[in-house]
């Protein structure tokens, strides 16, 4: 496996702001945020991104979805609203090779996309 930040993360080597761990998920801060809340939840499992997804890891999206609803609503943004997004390769704009969910929230936001 290549050096992945987000495994570092999520095997406690590098700080973060951790909103959420399981056996199989972290969600922490974005460390650059595009909104008033944005958080990623990731898989602690190195997966590259939404395509390698296999059979395997069935359990994963469902408990992703889990994770999202109990952080939107301890964050108070599930009434108004927010976005998950999953960018994928170069033209999806995925910068970490480390599958990810972004969820954002606390303001209306634009569509589309840049
Ligand atoms: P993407 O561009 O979809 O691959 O998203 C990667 C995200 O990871 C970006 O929004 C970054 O701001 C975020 N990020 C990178 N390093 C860290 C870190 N150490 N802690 C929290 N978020 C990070
Ligand atoms: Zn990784």
């Amino acid at each position: 496996m290549p050096d992945c930040i987000f495994c570092r993360i999520a095997g406690g080597e590098m700080p973060t702001d951790l909103l959420f761990e399981d056996d199989q998920l972290v969600a922490f801060k974005d460390i650059n945020p595009q909104a008033p809340v944005h958080f990623l939840v990731v898989p602690k499992k190195h997966i590259p991104d939404l395509p390698a997804l296999t059979a395997a890891d069935a359990s994963l999206l469902p408990a992703v979805q889990r994770v999202i609803v109990k952080l939107t609503r301890q964050l108070g943004i599930d009434g108004d609203g927010f976005r998950v997004v999953v960018n994928t390769g170069a033209h999806g704009g995925q910068t970490v090779s480390h599958l990810h969910f972004h969820v954002l929230g606390g303001r209306a936001l634009g569509w589309p996309p840049g």
